[in-house]
């Protein structure tokens, strides 16, 4: 029968090159991943046979077979799981269905170039995102001078073979029926891969990395399974250990890293069903995809439904991998009908807070759970923002940078922060905007850390949405400080801290109230529409200028956000205020009262305006004004 050739997909072509050519330390993975994808094709057709039970009626005991043969150097991966049709094998064995391939062969070019000088360590860590992405088939071309793989869909009765030599392109062709249904996976192995033949090192493989799959495993015609074939979800807690959990990890999540939590429990009550999780140790790649689909299968009664039921996980846990077993729901559930399904809504709430509890324990390892929280906070935080449910609880786990000098670098609890909130105080502060670093240096801060007061510096998409959502913890409500009603002047400042030294500063260069009056009112008037109001700053100490922005208007780093999204097309006006300490002020206040409204200081105001603007990173709308003034002005120094 003739054969047709078919070029593989660039991608793929770029992924076995890598394969290929790095010096993987830990080859015997490659076994792992057929045994993982055998697993799969079983799974798969066990929730077909739900509707469809002819198509197992020949054979209802799923098994996976390994083969070795010394003569022919083979090793052969045979399930009696899905199969594939011609037109799958060449999609499914071709391509690289997943978004954002291009983006990760870089990453794995990269971290594999970095290994291959320095450390072994790290090209082992960047071939294990291989795994990561879910291209597990190709690592076969690790040990493999060509692969073979023959496969009879279920329910069809025609055969085809797909095979390569992983260079390039892959020929498939029409073959004598294969007796059964399922697939045959050949690995023909290369000069000096022979270890892999040998009996006792495959049962070695199996037991460290695949004793978790589900489906007995039989080794060179054994009867007695090499693995122990039962679903680790289901064992109890004694029975399983450390090792196999992160197998198990492993093998779910497509991951490599070590989780950083695991979380097995049986719910039993009005629902009964088993739990499996891992919050992962690394960031997934697609964390932020705007489909925000989780990562725990769902099973019902050991059988796989689904990989992302809606609704059984909340997408602010999205980072969950793992598996929840359901004892209840009835087996011809199809995926479509489990949307809504009161039954998984339950299960969500039983996860959700199981999740939640011990995430609380997780708190008490401080550095466990920053890295924990650096992971995967923002993502926590959508919860804070679209779940009102659990708002409580997840304003308990919540951590924020914060400009406390004592906690500077550290991330703070809101308990912690109210616990140092000083006498007057009555909101809790923050401000938000790109880096912790670059707030930190906000001339919002200043009075604020003139009196000791903390301020939290938030800095993901998601804190510009959040504590409107919440309002308050603990009876203190979020406040802004990038706003004008952000008032200071309650507050009682720690003795001996700042406020002594501003009030000192105050007798050195206090402007006459009636000065400052004066002053403000001729920068309204120059300024007008430009500016929503011009006020005496309480919240300054070192700079002369800031915007704040109104009671009821969108906060300055959230109108940022909108407008680099076009949402926004209409600049909000904002509120300039200036700091009657400040020695430029109190000049110009002098300068006003001597001569009115020169042109001269009309453009110092001007200046001023767009130094506010500049010092919350934006630009001024008129930056040949901006430049032209500030020549001038420069002029007059040098
Ligand atoms: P993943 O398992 O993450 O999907 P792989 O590279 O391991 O990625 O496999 C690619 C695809 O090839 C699988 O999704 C599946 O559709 C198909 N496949 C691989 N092995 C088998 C098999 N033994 N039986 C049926 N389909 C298979
Ligand atoms: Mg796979």
């Amino acid at each position: 029968m003739s054969e047709t050739r078919i070029p593989f997909r660039a991608e793929v072509s770029r992924l076995l090159e890598i394969v290929v050519h790095s010096l993987y330390s830990e080859k015997e993975i490659f076994l792992r991943e057929l045994i993982s994808n055998a697993s799969d094709a079983c799974d798969k057709l066990r929730y077909e046979a739900l509707t469809q039970p002819e198509l197992i009626d020949d054979d209802s005991g799923f098994r996976i077979d390994i083969a070795l043969d010394k003569k022919a150097r083979t090793l052969t991966v045979s399930d009696n799981g899905l199969g594939m049709t011609r037109d799958e094998m060449v999609e499914n064995l071709g391509t690289i269905a997943r978004s954002g391939t291009g983006a990760f062969l870089d990453r794995l070019a990269e971290s594999v170039a970095a290994g291959s000088e320095a450390k072994k360590d790290d090209a082992s860590r960047g071939l294990s995102l291989i795994g990561q992405f879910g291209v597990g088939f190709y690592a076969a071309f690790m040990v493999a001078q060509m692969v073979e793989v023959k496969s009879r869909k279920a329910g069809t009765d025609e055969t085809w073979c797909w095979r390569s030599d992983g260079k390039g392109e892959f020929a498939v062709e029409e073959e004598d029926n294969r007796a059964a249904r399922g697939t045959d996976v050949i690995v023909y192995l290369r000069q000096g891969e022979d270890e892999f033949l040998d009996v006792d090192r495959a049962r070695t493989i199996i037991g460290k990395y695949s004793d978790h799959i589900a489906i007995p495993i039989h080794l060179d015609g054994e009867d007695k399974p090499a693995n122990r074939a039962s679903a680790l979800w289901m064992r109890s807690k004694a029975e399983a250990t450390p090792d196999q959990y992160k197998e198990f990890y492993h093998h779910v999540a497509h991951a490599f890293d070590e989780a950083a939590l695991t979380i097995h429990w049986k719910a039993e009550g009005r629902l009964e069903y088993a739990g499996l999780l891992f919050v992962p140790g690394a960031k997934p790649y697609d964390l932020f995809d705007p489909q925000r689909r989780h990562g725990v299968k769902l099973y019902v009664r050991r059988v796989f439904i689904t990989d992302h039921a809606e609704g059984l996980v909340p997408s602010w846990l999205r980072f969950l991998r793992g598996v929840v077993d359901s004892e209840d729901l009835p087996l011809n559930v199809s995926r479509e009908m489990l949307q809504n399904n009161p039954m998984i809504s339950h299960i969500r709430r039983g996860v959700t807070r199981k999740v939640l509890g011990e995430l609380g324990k997780l708190m008490a390892d401080e550095k466990a759970y920053a890295a924990f929280w650096g992971n995967f906070g923002a993502v926590m935080k959508e919860g804070l923002y679209e779940d009102a449910d659990n708002r409580e609880e997840l304003l308990k786990l919540l951590r924020c940078a914060s400009s406390a000098e004592s906690a500077f670098g550290a991330l703070v609890s809101l308990d912690a922060y109210v616990g140092r909130m000083k006498e007057g105080q009555e909101a809790i502060y923050y401000i938000c905007g790109e880096s912790a670093e670059k707030l930190s240096r906000s001339p919002h801060l200043e009075g604020f850390r003139a009196k000791g007061v903390e301020v939290l510096l938030l800095t993901d998409t998601v804190d510009d949405f959040w504590p409107a959502a919440v309002g308050t913890y603990d009876g203190k409500s979020f406040k802004s400080i990038t706003r004008a009603s952000a008032e200071l002047d309650k507050i009682r400042g720690a003795a001996g801290e700042g406020d002594k030294a501003a009030d000192k500063k105050d007798e050195e260069s206090k402007v006459a109230a009636g000065d400052m009056a004066s002053l403000v009112a001729l920068v309204k008037l120059t300024l007008g529409e430009e500016v929503k109001d011009v006020r005496v700053s309480a919240r300054l100490t070192e700079s002369p200028v800031c915007l704040a922005a109104d009671e009821g208007d969108l906060d300055i780093h959230l109108e940022r956000f909108l407008k680099q999204h076009n949402q926004v097309r209409v600049p909000i006006k904002r509120i300039l205020e200036m700091n009657s300490k400040h020695p430029l002020i109190a000049r110009l206040a002098e300068r006003a009262k001597a001569k009115g409204a020169s042109e001269t200081l009309q453009d110092v105001v001007w200046l001023l305006l767009d130094q506010a603007r500049l010092a919350d990173g934006e630009a001024p709308p008129d930056t040949a004004a901006f430049a032209r003034r500030l020549g001038e002005a420069l002029l007059k120094v040098v």
